[in-house]
Parts: C-alpha cells; sequence; structure tokens
C-alpha cells in the first residue's frame, strides 16, 4: 500500500487522518492511503517555505538548473510506472497517463534551462549620469493549488517556474489524486532541494486549501480549478493582508467549429480527441461543436460511427480509448447535465449510457447531442465529462459568433481548408488558445497557457511568460 505523507521542512509527515485513494476504473482497488493535513501543518510548511526563501533565492543560476534537471531525468526515465499511478488514480488512460508523466519531465527540462537564461536591462537614464536597472526577483513564498485532472502536468507548470525563479513553494494538491503530486515532490527533493524549499501539503480545500489563502506568509497564489474556487481564491487574496498577487486557471466552454469545406476526416478525429479523450475531462475539452448546415448531417453521421467504435473500459487495460469518470460526484454531475440536455429539448443521438465493466468503476458511454441551441445550460454550463453538443449553424459568420457567445474563453478551434477563414477565425476568436485543423485540447510546454474572459485571471502560465506571475520587478537607479 502506497502511503501519500505530507513534506514539511525536508521531512516526510506521516501523522494524523489518513483517506484512501480509490481507483475509479476499480472502486475495490485503493491506490494508497493519503494523509488529511491540518491547518497547524500548512503553518509548518509556510514557516519552513519562509525560512528557506533567502537562501533559494540567492542561489545561483547552476544549482537550481542542476536540480531541475536532475529531475527531469528521473520523471523521464520513469515515465511509465508515474503514468502507470497517475492512470490508476485519476482515471486517463495508460497512453495519456505516460503522456502526461512526460510532460511534467519536459516541463522541468524547460525550466531548468530558465534558470540559465534569467535576464535583466540596463538602460539609460533620462538623468544625466544615472543608469537604470531592470532585474526580476522572487516573489517570496508561494502556494500551488491544483485540480485533479491533471495530477503531475498542473503541479508540475507551476512548482517548475516558481523554482527556477528563486521561490519558495507549498503546494496543495486536489485529495482526489494526491499520489501523483507526491510522488513527483518526492522526486524534487531526492534531486537535491534544500530542506523547506518545497513543501507537500495533502488535504481538504475547506480546510488546508483555506489556510493558504489566509496565511499573511504567502505572497502569491497559483491556482487551477473551478470557477467557483477561483473567484473564492480571488476574494480571500485581496481580503488578506498584505494582499496576495493571484493567478485563476478555471473552467471553459470550448468552441470547435467545424465549415462545410472542412475536411471531414480531419473535422472528427479533431472532436472525438478533444471533446472525449481523458473522458472530456480537460479544461480545454471542446463541448460545444459548432457545425454549418452544409456539413452538418455528414459530420454528425461520420462522428456518431467513430463514436460507436471508441473503447470505454479499465484505464489501464490495453485499447482503451476512453476510461471511465474520475469519481461519483462528476459522474452524478454528467448524468444531471444529459437528463438536462434532454428536457431542454436536445436530441441525445448518441451514448450517456452508465456501463458495466468487469470491475465496478464509474463508466460513462460518451455523449452527443444534437438540435441544441447556443441558449441552452448544456450549451454554457462546463459538465467536464464525455458529453459534447452540436450546434447547426448557417455560415461561418454565425459560427463565430456562437463561438464566442459564453462566459468563458480559454481555447478555441477551427476545421476548414479557408485560409480566409482560418485567419479571420485566428484574430476575431475570443480565447486565449486558437487552433486551426487541430484538436483544441492539445498544447505545447514551451508557449503561454492560459485564457480569458471567465476562464481565466492574471499572467499566463507556462514558456517564458511564466516569469510574469512568478517573479516582480525591480528598477534600480545609480548615481555612480
Ligand atoms: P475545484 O475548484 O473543486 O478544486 C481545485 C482545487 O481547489 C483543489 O485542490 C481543491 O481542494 C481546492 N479547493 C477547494 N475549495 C477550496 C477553498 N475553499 N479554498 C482553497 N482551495 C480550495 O476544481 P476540480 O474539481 O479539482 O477541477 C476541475 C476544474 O478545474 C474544472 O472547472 C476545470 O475546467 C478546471 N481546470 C482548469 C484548467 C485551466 O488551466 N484553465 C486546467 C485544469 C482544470
Amino acid at each position: 500500500m502506497l502511503m501519500f505523507n505530507n513534506l514539511i521542512d525536508g521531512e516526510w509527515m506521516s501523522d494524523g487522518a489518513r483517506s484512501p485513494n480509490v481507483n475509479p476504473s476499480d472502486t475495490n482497488d485503493t491506490v494508497g492511503e493519503a494523509v488529511r493535513g491540518t491547518r497547524a501543518q500548512l503553518d509548518a510548511a509556510v514557516s519552513a517555505a519562509k525560512a528557506a526563501f533567502p537562501a533559494w533565492s540567492r542561489a545561483t543560476p547552476q544549482v537550481r538548473y542542476e536540480i531541475l534537471k536532475k529531475a527531469s531525468d528521473e520523471i523521464l526515465a520513469r515515465k511509465d510506472e508515474l503514468g502507470r499511478l497517475l492512470s490508476r488514480e485519476e482515471g486517463k488512460t495508460l497512453p495519456e497517463g505516460i503522456g502526461e508523466a512526460a510532460r511534467a519531465g519536459q516541463i522541468f527540462a524547460f525550466f531548468a534551462g530558465e534558470c540559465l537564461r534569467m535576464a535583466g536591462e540596463k538602460l539609460p537614464s533620462v538623468r544625466p549620469g544615472i543608469d537604470v536597472e531592470i532585474t526580476r526577483e522572487a516573489l517570496g513564498v508561494v502556494g500551488l493549488i491544483t485540480p485533479w485532472n491533471f495530477p503531475i502536468a498542473i503541479p508540475a507548470w507551476k512548482i517548475a517556474p516558481a523554482l527556477a525563479y528563486g521561490n519558495t513553494v507549498v503546494i496543495k494538491p486536489a485529495d482526489l489524486v494526491p499520489g501523483s503530486t507526491w510522488a513527483l515532490v518526492d522526486i524534487l527533493q531526492r534531486a537535491g532541494l534544500p530542506k523547506g524549499v518545497l513543501n507537500l501539503v495533502i488535504g481538504r480545500g475547506s480546510e488546508v486549501g483555506a489556510a493558504l489563502l489566509e496565511h499573511p506568509d504567502v505572497a502569491a497564489v497559483s491556482f487551477t480549478g473551478s470557477v467557483a474556487t477561483g473567484q473564492k481564491v480571488a476574494a480571500a487574496c485581496v481580503a488578506s493582508r498584505p494582499m496576495k498577487k493571484f493567478q485563476l486557471e478555471m473552467g471553459g466552454k470550448n468552441p470547435l467549429v467545424i465549415l462545410d469545406d472542412a475536411d471531414l476526416k480531419v473535422a472528427v478525429e479533431c472532436a472525438v480527441n478533444s471533446a472525449f479523450f481523458s473522458t472530456g475531462q480537460r479544461c480545454t475539452a471542446a463541448s460545444r461543436l459548432i457545425v454549418t448546415k452544409g456539413i452538418h448531417d455528414k459530420f454528425v453521421a461520420a462522428l456518431t460511427e467513430r463514436l460507436s467504435g471508441l473503447k470505454v473500459d479499465d484505464a489501464l487495460k490495453a485499447g482503451t480509448d476512453i476510461g471511465p469518470v474520475v469519481d461519483q460526484n462528476q459522474l452524478d454531475q454528467d448524468l444531471k447535465y444529459l437528463s438536462i440536455g434532454k428536457d431542454e429539448g436536445a436530441k441525445l443521438v448518441f451514448g450517456g449510457e452508465r456501463l458495466k465493466r468487469d470491475a465496478p468503476g464509474f463508466y460513462l458511454q460518451p455523449a452527443l447531442f444534437t438540435e441544441v441551441t447556443n441558449k441552452m445550460r448544456i450549451a454554457r454550463e462546463e459538465i467536464f465529462g464525455p458529453v459534447a453538443s452540436v450546434i447547426r449553424v448557417n455560415d461561418y459568420a454565425e459560427a463565430l459568433a456562437a463561438a464566442n457567445d459564453t462566459e468563458f474563453g480559454l481555447s478555441a478551434g477551427i476545421c476548414t481548408t479557408s485560409l480566409k477563414y482560418a485567419s479571420d477565425f485566428k484574430r476575431n476568436a475570443e480565447a486565449g488558445m486558437v487552433m486551426v485543423n487541430l484538436p483544441i485540447a492539445g498544447v505545447d510546454y514551451h508557449v503561454p497557457f492560459g485564457g480569458r474572459k471567465g476562464s481565466s485571471y492574471g499572467p499566463r502560465e507556462q514558456g517564458k511568460y511564466a516569469a510574469e506571475f512568478y517573479t516582480t520587478v525591480k528598477t534600480a537607479y545609480t548615481n555612480p
């Protein structure tokens, strides 16, 4: 049995209550037991991070580079094993789990390099004889709060820049999937991080998360999760004395536009991948398929046929295309929206059935609605499951208007062979990330990630843009 303990000031702490981490593919399988951290442990973690900050923020780029690179090497060497743990606790398929673990390794390699690329500016002053220097400095103790759906990649894309730019960290992962973050923290600690630089406190959001937000020694909070929690994070960061810097990555209701001139095969693959892979549990998932009328029927027929060939089964089984939903709560939410959709007059043309497999798990057939209008709740609210809606429109102009008619703005995509429409969509889609003839859920790790409108708040994550959040700029004047 794996024991997912807290890491505080370089020590693994096993004391306190524990809760089981259950495999959603087989609820008889307990992946491990996680400690339930307390406010007192959170306070101890912040104190340790505060004490470690002066030395870590002044550590040479070489020191930081070597630790992050070593961690990256170990993650990549162990990606199969880490991916298996991830898929077992979260339910995405094994290839998806291994891919996510490898992504964590790539992220650490990128930010290891960033340690060596920290730069400033030196410019002449507008006053004679004075020098001006602009440098970036670490913020202090950074609190990281992460969701359950990317249990190793999201912690990686927050921890890596936080450490690379000289901050110390307290991370609170989602209590549903503590194992992958625990494994990542273990790797980093053994890679040589001085004690207190990285602290892990597993526990409930309402207890450990809330305590992190209230703590006066936490300078900044990077949060990924739902809009409802994000708003609490923002309110708490503003109310805290001193106020905290914060960054929020939240939900989506992402559109994938399919135009009459699209390559049908490309459009179907983009839709299947974006809407249903990872069980639709991606913030960047395409939940609105906005399709022009000339291709609508052909697209729905081809997509339905493709869906009927997908295997929904145990995440670890070879050949599984779609794993289970993460837990009973999420499954209840998916089923609730399936009945809301039917009540609203949408037509369920495929799936939506609970499935039985060899072991008891949260299996749900991917579901496709047609005859959906963009005003329906299933087109406006984030479902976060394998449920997609087809919205029929007359032309490109209507498609663009529908795509943008949402409170969210994370990712958006278009399938078309027209350069004119592709260019127009890239320019006018109200989203942080836009994809042309590509699944809208997959992103690179060396470029900015994030959205606009109700999906995100604050600077982007990932790539060199991560420095905007994890550092503060200092302007120094010298009269030599
Ligand atoms: P959630 O908001 O329920 O939880 C996120 C984290 O916040 C968890 O660690 C949780 O324990 C913590 N938390 C809960 N209440 C808290 C409180 N009062 N104070 C402090 N922390 C608290 O989200 P979830 O269900 O884990 O994740 C799914 C959501 O995450 C979806 O809305 C999805 O779109 C979003 N998401 C967004 C992105 C993105 O980059 N935009 C990426 C992945 C997931």
